[in-house]
């Protein structure tokens, strides 16, 4: 039987289990976020908790020295748990666009 390109949900794995290692990353979670996070870099103190908690890993500092943190929007979901865990209240979360 011909697979078509986007599934069938009769056809996606139980429990939409991961089946294959590193496919995570083919998951764009970004696609579910409704709230995208803003960083106001005046409170940012660079501690990094906002990349521990961040359940997608999606937070990062840039390369160069002194780079303040941001989100990868092709992963973030928008789900503020970097905003209700940065110790500066320094993320806020803004409603996304139509
Ligand atoms: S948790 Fe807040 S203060 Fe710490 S790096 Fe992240 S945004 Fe900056
Ligand atoms: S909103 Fe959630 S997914 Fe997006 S950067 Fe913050 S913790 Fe990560």
């Amino acid at each position: 039987m011909a697979q078509s390109a986007t599934p069938k949900w009769t056809e996606l794995a139980v429990g939409t289990a991961i089946i294959e290692p590193g496919s995570a990353r083919q998951n764009r979670t970004g696609d579910w976020r409704s709230q995208r996070p803003i960083w106001d870099h005046d409170k940012c103190i660079r501690c990094g908790v906002c990349v521990i908690f961040c359940p997608e890993g999606c937070i990062h500092f840039g390369q160069e020295k002194d780079t303040y943190p941001s989100a990868d929007l092709e992963y973030c979901k928008g789900c503020a748990i970097c905003a209700q865990e940065c110790p500066t209240t320094c993320i806020q979360m803004m409603e996304e666009e139509e």
